[in-house]
C-alpha cells in the first residue's frame, strides 16, 4: 500500500531552530546543497546524500511555477511525497519510491532531513524568480531582447553543433501607430497584449517568441527549416487576421507582416537575423498581411 504524507514542511519560528539543529548534524548534506541554485542539482544532491540513511529507488520532483518535472530511477510501489513550502513560499513537490513501505521511523529522519534542502530550495526559487523576471517583457509576458540575444546565439550554436536546423521569423504589427492614435496608449497596449497571446497559441511548445522592439515579435524555431517556419509563419497571420478585440465599445481589428529565414552554413547571429529582418520588410513592402521567405 502507498504511503502517503500529506503534511506540509514548513518552517515556522519553531521549527526553524530544529532546523539550525539539524544542519548541524546533517553539515555534509547542507553543504552539498548549497553548492548550486539549480533545481536539477538540488533534487538529485538531496537524493544522493540521504540514500543511505532512507534508500529509495526513485524519486519525482515537480514545480507548477517553473513548469518542471525531475525525476530518476526505478518508478516502484510505496511513495511518500512532500508539498514544499516556507513562508507562504510554495517550492514544489517532493516524491519519494521504493517497492517496500517506508517506515514510521524512515518518514520521521525524512521530514527531519528535508528541513536542510527548504532554504536552498527557497534560495533556487528566488534566484529563478529573479532571472525570469529579468527576461520577461513586463506588458506581453513574452521573453525580452535580453533573453532573445542570448537565446539566439544559444541556439544558433546548439543546431550547429547537432546539425539540426534552426528557423527565425520576424512579425511586425501593420499600421500599428494607427491604433494607437484611434484607440489611445491604453488600447494599443491591450492589443500588443493579445498579439502575443494569439503568436503563444499559434506555437508549437519547442517554439519560443520574444518581444524584439515596440510592435515587433520574433520566434525561434528549433529543428525547423524555413518551408516549415513559413508554414507556421502563415498560420500565426491567419490567427491574427482572423481574431476580433472588443476594446470599450469599439473592435479592433489587426494584421501582421512576416519574414522568415533558416540557418545558413557560415551564418552570423547577425547575418542569420538580418535575413529575417529584410524579408519581413519586404512583406511591408508588397502589401502587408503576408508571409515572405528570405531567400
Ligand atoms: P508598419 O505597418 O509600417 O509597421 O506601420 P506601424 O505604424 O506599425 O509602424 P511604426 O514603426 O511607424 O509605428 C510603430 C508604433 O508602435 C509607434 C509606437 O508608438 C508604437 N509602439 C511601440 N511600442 C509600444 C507600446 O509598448 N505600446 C503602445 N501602445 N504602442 C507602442
Ligand atoms: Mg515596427
Ligand atoms: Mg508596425
Amino acid at each position: 500500500m502507498t504511503k502517503k504524507s500529506t503534511s506540509l514542511a514548513i518552517i515556522s519560528n519553531n521549527s526553524f531552530e530544529a532546523t539550525k539543529v539539524v544542519n548541524l548534524n546533517h553539515y555534509d548534506i547542507s553543504s552539498a546543497l548549497q553548492t548550486t541554485l539549480e533545481f536539477n542539482k538540488l533534487i538529485p544532491i538531496f537524493s544522493s546524500k540521504i540514500e543511505s540513511m532512507i534508500p529509495h529507488s526513485a524519486f519525482v520532483y515537480t514545480n507548477a511555477e517553473f513548469e518542471l518535472e525531475i525525476k530518476s530511477g526505478v518508478f516502484t510501489r510505496h511513495s511518500c511525497s512532500y508539498a514544499l513550502k516556507v513562508e507562504e513560499q510554495q517550492l514544489g513537490e517532493l516524491k519519494f519510491m521504493r517497492n517496500r513501505k517506508f517506515d514510521d521511523a524512515e518518514i520521521k529522519l525524512l521530514e527531519t532531513l528535508l528541513c536542510c534542502l527548504i532554504y536552498p530550495l527557497k534560495n533556487a526559487t528566488l534566484y529563478h524568480q529573479a532571472l525570469k523576471m529579468a527576461y520577461t517583457d513586463p506588458l506581453t509576458q513574452t521573453n525580452n531582447r535580453t533573453y532573445f540575444n542570448d537565446s539566439v546565439k544559444r541556439e544558433m550554436s546548439l543546431a550547429v553543433r547537432h546539425n539540426k536546423s534552426l528557423a527565425i521569423i520576424f512579425l511586425d504589427i501593420d499600421h500599428f501607430k494607427t491604433i494607437n492614435d484611434q484607440y489611445g496608449h491604453e488600447g494599443g497596449d491591450i492589443t500588443l497584449t493579445a498579439a502575443a497571446k494569439w503568436i503563444k497559441e499559434s506555437l508549437r511548445c519547442s517554439d519560443v517568441v520574444f518581444r524584439y522592439g515596440g510592435e515587433e515579435f520574433v520566434i525561434l524555431l528549433s529543428n525547423t527549416d524555413l518551408a516549415g517556419a513559413g508554414l507556421l509563419a502563415e498560420r500565426i497571420r491567419n490567427t491574427i487576421e482572423l481574431h476580433t478585440l472588443a476594446y470599450d465599445m469599439a473592435t479592433i481589428k489587426i494584421t501582421a507582416s512576416l519574414g522568415v529565414g533558416a540557418l545558413r552554413d557560415n551564418d552570423t547571429v547577425d547575418t542569420f537575423i538580418k535575413r529575417a529582418d529584410e524579408a519581413m520588410y519586404k512583406a511591408k513592402k508588397s502589401g502587408r498581411n503576408q508571409v515572405m521567405l528570405a531567400n
